[in-house]
C-alpha cells in the first residue's frame, strides 16, 4: 500500500514522503528520520493521515489495500525482530501510537503491549524468563486497552489494583508477584467482560485493528475538536497509526524508561532535562503514579533530591543517550523533545520532536542557538510565535511584595496568577465566563480539563512531574502553573483543599509562582515586565529585518509611554472619544450630544476644549516627534447616551434642564442602528463645531510643545467612517480653515497632515477619487469586516461561535483578517489610491494590526505601517519581520 511506510530494522525508505510530517504525522516522521540517521529505533510501520481521512468519510471502513498494507508491515517487523504476531512461543507485541502533523492532546495517544493474550503471555513468561514481568505487562495492556479502545472507566481496573493491594498488605506495585499479576489479569478480564456482555478479544488481529480505529475514532472526540478549535488545527489534517515492535523498560533494573528534553523547556538553559524511572514503562513517568527521578546528576543535586540520576545509575546508557542528545540537536537544529526506553541496559529511541516550551524559553533558545552558529539571526525570528510573546509582556509578581507561602510544587510553567479556587474545568470555564479570575486546583489534569485550563489564569495539581500532563498543556497554552504539589490535598466532595497546613474552599483566593513552584495565600502584588536580554535581542533582529513600521493604538499618555517602552514607532490611531469616557469628562460630553442647538453644543465644547488640549499636548510631549494620528470623534451614539436614571439626574444637575427634557432629548436621539447611524464624519458633516473644536486643540497643543520642544510636531488629522469623496473635502477644508486659523493668532506654522480611514466598502471602491483629497488611508479594519460581512461587531459573538466550528469562517474575522473578502478590499483600495497619489501613506489600525496573519497580509499588500495595541507591539514588530523574511 502506498499509504503505509516501514521504518528501522533496516527498513529502506526512500519515500520522501515517509519523512513529511503532513503525511505520516510528526512522531511517524521523526521516527523514520531518525531511524534514517542510524540511531536506534525499534522497527515498526506508519499508517498515513490520509487513511484516517478516508477511514472516517468512508463509514469507518478500511479497503483491501490498507489491510494489505499493515499485514506487509507486521511482516517487516516480524522479520526484523524474529518474532511472530500472536505466536505462542515466540510471541511479538507492539504498541500503537497516534501521531497527527502537530502533537494534539485529547487524542487516543498510545496502546502498549499490544499482543498479549492467554496464550501469548505464558510465550513472553517463557521467552523473557520473567512470570512476573509477562503478566505485568498482560494487565497493562487489558487495563489500557479496554481504557482507550473499548470505553471502560479506567477507574474499575485502578480500584481492582488497590484492593489486591490492601488485601496482600502491599504499599507499592512493585510488591505485586507474578502470581499477584496473574490473578488481577482474571479480575480485569471479569470488569471486561461484565462491562461490555463480551469477553475481552484474545485475536491479536483484532486487538490491532481495534486499536488502529480508536485511534482514527479520536481524532473525531470532542476533545480533540476543542483542542483543533483552540489551536486553529483543521479537522482535514487527520492523525496517523503508528505501530512498532515494543521494547521494555519494565525488564527489572537494567531497564527503565523516561522523557527528555535537550534544554530546559521552562527557561531555555543549554542542559538536559528529563525524567525517568528505572523498571517501568511510558505511561508510569507521565501518570504520576510513580515519582519520576531526575535525569542527570547535577539536576539532582540542585533539587536535594535522593533516589540516584540515570547519569549516576544507567552510566552507560546515559552517555549513548547524551550522544543522541547532540546528534539529534545537530541535525534538528532545535531543542528536541524525547521518549526513549532502555531494555536489559540497551537503549532505544521511541520519539522526538521539536520540544513544546514556554516563550522565555523559545526566545533563550533562539538567541542561543545564534551564538552557537546552530541558526541563523533569520530562522531565529522565525521560530519564536510572536503570540507567545504575550506571556512575557504581562506582569510578573513583585520581589518586593510580601509572600504568605502556603506550600511548594514543582516551577512547571512560568508566570504568575491570582484567582479564586476553583475543583474542576466546567467551574472554570462557567466563572472565568462571568469575568472571574480563577485557578484551576486538580490531583493531576486529563485531556477531558482542556477548556479549564484554557479557562484559568493559572493551574494547580498535587500529582505530576515536569512532564505530566498539566505541565506540558500549561507550557503550551502560557498558563503558569505549579504541578506535583505534595502539600497539597483535595477534598472534592466538601470542595475544600488543604495547602501546607491551611485549609482553603472553592472561591478562595490564591497567587501562583510558576516559575518558583510556590503557591501563595491572596492576592500578591505584580510588577510591570521589562524588556531586556533576549527579549532585547530578538526584539533588534527583528526591527533589522522588517520593513513595516509598527505604531500603536493608543489615546492615554499611560498607554502611549507603555507603547513606546515595547517600541511603538508612532500613533496609528489616537481614538479621541475614548478621552472622554473618563470620569467627570463624560457628562460634558453628553451634555453635548443632547444639546437641542449649536448654541448648545458650543457651551459644551467650550468646555471641553481645554481639556482636548491639555490630552494633546501630553501625548504630543510623549511622542517626542514620532507621527501621531488623531482621528476626530467618532463615537456610536449608543455608547455615550445616559441610561440609568442617576447618570440622567446628574446630567440635569450641570446642564440645569429637567431630567423629563433629557429624556425625551436622548428619546429622540435613539437609534436603531447605532453603527450605521450618526457617527463618524456624519457627526462633523451635521455639527462642524465638534470637529472645529478638536481641529483647533490639536493645533494649539501641536504649536505648544513644538515652541517648547524645539522639535517637529506633525500631526496627522484622520477623518473616520468616509463613504465619499465630497465628505473628505468639507471636512479637509474644515480642517485646513482652522489649522490656518490657529496659526496666525500664534504666529507660528507647522506641517501637518489630512487623511482618512477606509473602513466602509464604498471608501474601498472609491479610493482612487477620495485619495484626491487626502494624503494618507489608514485602514479601519473593525468597521470594513463589520460592514462588508454584514456582521454586526457588538453582536457576532453569538453566532460567530458556531460559524467558526462548522468552518464557515477558519477564525473570527474580527480577531484575523478575513483575507479572502475584506483583504479584497484592502488590496484594492491601496492599488487605487497610489494610482492617484503614489507616495500615499497606508496603515492599518483595526485590531488586526496585531494579529500575526493579518500582519503578514499588511506585508504582501505593501503597507507602510501596522497599529497595534500597546501590549502587541512587540508581537506585531516580530510578526512583521517573519512577514519579511
Ligand atoms: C476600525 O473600525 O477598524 C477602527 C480602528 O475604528 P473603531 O474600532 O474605533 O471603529
Ligand atoms: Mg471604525
Amino acid at each position: 500500500s502506498a499509504y503505509v511506510f516501514h521504518f528501522g530494522g533496516g527498513a529502506r525508505n526512500d519515500d520522501p514522503r515517509a519523512k513529511d510530517k503532513t503525511i505520516t504525522g510528526g512522531k511517524g516522521a521523526n521516527l523514520a528520520e531518525m531511524a534514517g540517521i542510524g540511531l536506534p529505533v525499534p522497527p515498526g510501520f506508519t499508517i498515513s493521515t490520509e487513511v484516517c481521512t478516508q477511514y472516517n468519510s468512508a463509514g469507518k471502513q478500511f479497503d483491501a489495500d490498507i489491510k494489505a498494507g499493515v499485514a506487509a508491515g507486521l511482516s517487516h517487523i516480524e522479520a526484523a525482530t524474529g518474532r511472530v504476531f500472536g505466536d505462542a512461543a515466540n510471541p511479538l507485541l507492539v504498541s500503537v501510537r497516534s501521531g497527527a502533523r502537530v502533537s494534539m492532546p485529547g487524542m487516543m495517544d498510545t496502546v502498549l503491549n499490544l499482543g498479549l493474550n492467554d496464550v501469548t503471555v505464558e510465550g513472553l513468561s517463557a521467552d523473557s524468563g520473567d512470570a512476573r514481568f509477562a503478566w505485568d505487562s498482560y494487565r497493562r495492556f487489558i487495563q489500557m486497552y479496554s481504557d482507550v479502545v473499548l470505553g471502560v472507566d479506567h477507574h474499575r481496573f485502578e480500584d481492582a489494583l488497590e484492593i489486591a493491594k490492601e488485601d496482600n498488605g502491599y504499599y507499592a506495585d512493585v510488591e505485586m508477584s507474578a502470581d499477584n499479576w496473574r490473578k488481577l489479569v482474571g479480575e480485569y478480564k471479569a470488569i471486561v467482560e461484565e462491562e461490555l456482555g463480551r469477553p475481552f478479544p484474545q485475536d491479536v488481529h483484532e486487538q490491532l485493528w481495534g486499536a488502529i480505529g480508536a485511534v482514527f475514532d479520536s481524532w473525531e472526540s470532542e476533545r480533540a475538536k476543542v483542542y483543533r478549535k483552540l489551536n486553529d488545527i483543521p479537522a482535514e489534517w487527520g492523525t496517523a497509526v503508528n505501530v512498532q515492535a515494543m521494547v521494555f523498560g519494565n525488564m527489572g533494573d537494567t531497564s527503565a524508561t523516561g522523557v527528555a528534553f535537550t534544554r530546559d523547556p521552562a527557561t531555555g538553559e543549554k542542559a538536559y532535562y528529563g525524567e525517568w524511572l528505572v523498571n517501568a514503562q511510558g505511561e508510569d513517568v507521565v501518570a504520576g503514579i510513580r515519582t519520576p527521578q531526575y535525569l542527570t546528576l547535577a539536576a539532582r543535586e540542585r533539587a536535594g533530591a535522593k533516589p540516584l540520576s540515570m547519569e549516576e545509575a544507567m552510566p552507560q546508557a546515559y552517555a549513548e543517550l547524551a550522544s543522541v542528545f547532540e546528534l539529534l540537536e545537530k541535525h534538528y537544529k532545535d531543542m528536541q523533545d524525547i521518549e526513549f526506553t532502555v531494555e536489559k541496559n540497551k537503549l532505544w529511541m521511541l520519539q522526538t520532536r521539536s520540544g513544546k516550551r514556554t516563550a522565555k524559553a523559545a526566545l533563550k533558545m533562539a538567541v542561543d542557538m545564534v551564538g552557537e552558529g546552530l541558526i541563523d539571526e533569520a530562522t531565529a525570528i522565525a521560530r519564536v510565535d510572536p503570540m507567545a510573546l504575550d506571556q512575557l509582556l504581562h506582569p510578573t509578581l513583585d520581589p518586593k511584595a510580601p509572600r504568605d507561602v502556603l506550600a511548594k510544587g514543582l516551577p512547571a510553567s512560568p508566570g504568575a496568577a491570582s484567582g479564586a479556587i476553583v475543583f474542576d474545568a466546567d467551574t472554570a470555564q462557567a466563572r472565568a465566563e462571568r469575568g472571574d479570575s480563577v485557578i484551576l486546583v486538580r490531583v493531576e489534569t486529563s485531556p477531558e480539563d482542556i477548556h479549564g485550563m484554557h479557562a484559568a489564569k493559572g493551574i494547580l495539581t498535587a500529582r505530576g512531574g515536569m512532564t505530566s500532563h498539566a505541565a506540558v498543556v500549561a507550557r503550551g497554552m502560557g498558563r503558569p502553573c505549579v504541578s506535583g504539589a505534595s502539600g497539597l490535598s483535595i477534598d472534592m466532595a466538601a470542595r475544600k483543599a488543604r495547602i501546607g497546613t491551611r485549609d482553603l474552599a472553592e472561591g478562595d483566593v490564591i497567587t501562583l509562582d510558576g516559575s518558583t513552584g510556590e503557591i501563595m495565600a491572596g492576592e500578591v502584588a505584580m510588577v510591570e515586565p521589562e524588556l531586556v536580554g533576549d527579549f532585547a535581542t530578538l526584539m533588534v533582529w527583528a526591527d533589522k529585518h522588517r520593513r513595516m513600521k509598527v505604531r500603536t493604538n493608543a489615546e492615554t499618555p499611560m498607554d502611549c509611554q507603555v507603547a513606546r517602552q515595547f517600541g511603538a514607532e508612532g500613533i496609528g490611531l489616537c481614538r479621541t472619544e475614548h478621552m472622554f469616557f473618563e470620569a467627570g469628562r463624560i457628562s460634558a460630553v453628553r451634555q453635548m450630544i443632547l444639546a437641542e442647538d449649536e448654541a448648545g453644543r458650543r457651551a459644551a465644547l467650550a468646555k471641553l476644549l481645554p481639556e482636548q488640549r491639555a490630552d494633546f499636548i501630553a501625548i504630543f510631549d510623549v511622542m517626542a516627534g514620532l507621527p501621531v494620528t488623531i482621528r476626530l470623534l467618532d463615537p456610536p451614539l449608543h455608547e455615550f447616551l445616559p441610561h440609568a436614571d442617576a447618570e440622567f439626574e446628574e446630567l440635569a444637575e450641570v446642564t440645569g434642564l429637567g431630567v423629563d427634557h433629557l429624556k425625551r432629548r436622548a428619546g429622540e436621539l435613539h437609534e436603531f442602528n447605532p453603527m450605521l447611524g450618526h457617527r463618524g464624519c456624519r457627526l462633523g458633516i451635521t455639527f462642524p463645531e465638534i470637529y472645529e473644536m478638536q481641529a483647533q486643540a490639536i493645533f494649539e497643543a501641536a504649536v505648544e510643545v513644538a515652541t517648547k520642544s524645539g522639535e517637529a510636531v506633525v500631526p496627522e488629522v484622520m477623518i473616520p467612517l468616509v463613504a465619499t469623496k465630497k465628505e473628505l473635502q468639507i471636512l479637509r477644508a474644515l480642517v485646513d480653515r482652522v489649522a490656518a486659523q490657529v496659526f496666525a493668532d500664534k504666529g507660528k506654522t507647522l506641517d501637518y497632515l489630512v487623511g482618512t480611514m477606509i473602513e466602509l466598502p464604498r471608501a474601498a471602491l472609491m479610493a482612487g477619487e477620495i485619495a484626491e483629497e487626502g494624503t494618507f488611508f489608514s485602514f479601519g479594519t473593525n468597521d470594513l469586516t463589520q460592514t462588508t460581512l454584514g456582521v454586526s461587531r457588538d453582536d457576532a459573538a453569538r453566532f460567530l461561535n458556531p460559524y467558526v466550528d462548522q468552518g464557515i469562517y477558519p477564525r473570527d474575522p474580527f480577531v484575523s483578517l478575513d483575507i479572502e473578502g475584506v483583504g479584497q478590499l484592502v488590496e484594492l483600495a491601496a492599488e487605487r489610491g497610489r494610482k492617484t497619489r503614489p507616495d500615499i501613506k497606508l496603515g492599518i489600525c483595526g485590531e488586526h494590526g496585531g494579529d500575526p496573519a493579518s500582519i503578514a497580509f499588511c506585508e504582501k499588500v505593501g503597507l507602510d505601517y501596522v497599529s497595534a495595541s500597546p501590549y502587541r507591539v512587540p508581537i506585531a514588530r516580530l510578526a512583521a519581520a517573519q512577514a519579511a523574511l
